[in-house]
């Protein structure tokens, strides 16, 4: 059954001119784009996006990154969306994710590792609402 998901392609990979070619990998790999803005984000807005990660040792620069510079905020759908969007970004370390992910092609390191995706129907639930409306939804 279609099942949603959330994505962003992070500060690092806008900056570098990626985002056209990381978008036209999601959408290769079968996912429709229900919606999409590109904003800038505050660190606050970063933190509570973050919030289960407070505590942690990068959660100072991880929210300091995201509120670098412009980034795109993406709902995807498509069957099984969330378990294929995280096969399709590969490891969350650029070093461990396998050939031909989104990260092995385009992250840099660890924490600057070009894009999110939801890890659960839970925390997909959360980031969608955490970042667009209902009628921003189409
Ligand atoms: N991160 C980091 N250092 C770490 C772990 C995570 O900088 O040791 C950053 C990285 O950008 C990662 C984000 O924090 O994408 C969220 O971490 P999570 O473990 O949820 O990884 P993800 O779900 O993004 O693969
Ligand atoms: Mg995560």
């Amino acid at each position: 059954m279609a099942q949603r998901t959330f994505s962003i392609i992070k500060p690092d990979a806008v900056r570098k001119g990626s985002t056209g070619a990381i978008l036209a990998e999601i959408e290769k790999a079968g996912f429709k784009i229900v919606a999409i803005k590109k904003q800038s984000i505050s660190k606050q807005q970063a933190e509570g996006f973050y919030h289960v990660h407070l505590g942690k040792p990068f959660f100072k620069g991880l929210t300091e990154f995201m509120s670098s510079g412009p980034l795109v905020l993406l709902v995807l759908e498509k069957d099984n969306a969330i378990a294929d969007l995280r096969k399709l970004m590969g490891a969350t370390n650029p070093a461990d994710a396998e050939e031909g992910t989104i990260r092995k092609k385009f992250a840099s390191s660890m924490g600057e590792n070009a894009i999110h995706g939801s890890d659960g129907e839970e925390t997909a639930a959360f980031e969608i609402g955490y970042w667009f409306a209902g009628y921003e939804l189409i």
